[in-house]
């Protein structure tokens, strides 16, 4: 008899776990609490892993069309201080993937059967099936149960509105300000993502525009520009959270992944590609080992310490980019550094020196 999991969660790390578990030979019942798979919402910055990790369950080039952007390693990225004064201008580096999670939930979702509209309001009650994976989030549920209620999401003492406006911008980056900050990247041929970060004990009250132009809205002119564009009603906003540590993301036989298992700052746009990266492992994790409890502790031993540094690099960059005190040698450190790497003209050498 094949073997079978219940996934709690129909998000890209529950999707992404789905394909890979089923990608091996296992049957897959996943349970999602919405209606539906979101129709709306911002890009997402797909690193080099997570791209071989989507090939590994079977997103590959050919399905990566509608959704997609792609920044190419000669595009450079800028750092700006609110008055618009360049502190680092940075090359790409690597080429860079980009993604609507719409686009990416609805790849992920492909031959996959999602039960919707159920909620799993005790993961204990599914105890007898063969494997449980606790993909619910940041607020996880399964995370609660498994190690108590003191193992909850911490606020990061930051909420975020984030969206997308129609048409390019002249220039992709971020800006930094004491305890704020505001980024711009590609979303596609015809549009711009944009992002912005303040810390704040609550979130606020819709409607958003006004908050933004309160908070933003007298900073540099391609900030004010940006602002000029977004329409209300594709704003997003929301409070930081981060996941507690945890010794280990495995109990008995259910498995956390995803924002469940190491939800972290967005700072360095890493979440979802972990989750993605999670699936794979843990489908691979199930298919090398001759048993769940040891295919559990193989996936245990390659994903927990690699997250957990992830979340705190991801927290580090935060308090890094929103510092108050101390932003101005932060500014002055970072503008020697964008000195220092930018590309000095090169002296013709048939001129005579001066
Ligand atoms: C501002 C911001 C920007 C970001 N930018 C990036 C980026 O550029 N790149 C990147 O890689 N990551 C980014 N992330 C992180 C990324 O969004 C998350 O890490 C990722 O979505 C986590 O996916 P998940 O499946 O683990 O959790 P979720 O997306 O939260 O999915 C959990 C699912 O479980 C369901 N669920 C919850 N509880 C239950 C229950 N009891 N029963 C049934 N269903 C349940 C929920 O409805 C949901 O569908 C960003 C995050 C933020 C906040």
């Amino acid at each position: 008899m094949g073997h079978s999991a219940v996934i709690i969660g129909a998000g890209i790390g529950g999707l992404s776990t789905a394909r890979a578990l089923k990608r091996h030979g296992w049957s897959v019942t996943v349970l999602e609490q919405a209606a539906a798979l979101p129709t709306s919402g911002t890009m997402l910055g797909m690193w080099p892993a997570a791209m071989k990790a989507l090939a590994d369950i079977g997103i590959d080039a050919p399905s990566r069309t509608d959704g997609w952007a792609h920044i190419a390693a000669s595009a450079r990225t800028r750092l700006w201080t609110p008055a618009g004064r360049t502190l680092l201008t940075a090359p790409g580096g690597a080429d860079v993937n980009l993604v609507s999670r719409p686009a990416l939930l609805a790849a992920l979702a492909r031959d996959i059967d999602i039960t919707f509209n159920t909620q799993v309001i005790d993961p204990g009650q599914l105890d007898d099936a063969e494997l449980v994976v606790g993909a619910d989030g940041t607020f996880s549920r399964t995370r609660q149960r498994m190690f108590g209620d003191r193992f909850h999401a911490r606020s990061l003492g930051a909420v975020a509105w984030r969206g997308t406006v129609k048409g390019a911008v002249a220039g992709y980056g971020e800006t930094w300000a004491p305890g704020a900050l505001f980024g711009i990247t590609p979303a596609g041929p015809d549009a711009t993502n944009w992002y912005a970060c303040i810390r704040a004990s609550q979130t606020f009250e819709g409607p958003h525009l006004v908050h933004i132009v309160d908070q933003f809205g007298y900073w540099h002119r391609g900030v004010r520009e940006l602002i000029d564009r977004i329409e209300e009603n594709t704003v997003l906003h929301h409070g930081l959270f981060e996941a507690p540590k945890l010794r280990r993301f495995i109990t008995g036989n259910t498995v956390l992944v995803g924002d469940a298992a190491h939800a972290m700052a967005p700072f360095l746009g890493r979440g979802a590609c972990e989750a993605i990266v999670d699936g794979a492992t843990l489908g691979r994790s199930m298919a090398q080992a001759t048993s769940v409890k040891a295919g559990l502790a193989l996936f245990d031993h390659e994903r927990r310490a690699r997250t957990r540094r992830l979340v705190l690099a991801s927290h580090l960059m935060g308090q890094f980019a929103m510092m108050d005190t101390g932003s101005g040698i932060r500014n002055a450190a970072v503008g020697t550094v964008g000195r220092l790497v930018k590309p000095r003209p090169r002296r013709d050498p048939t001129l005579p020196r001066r």
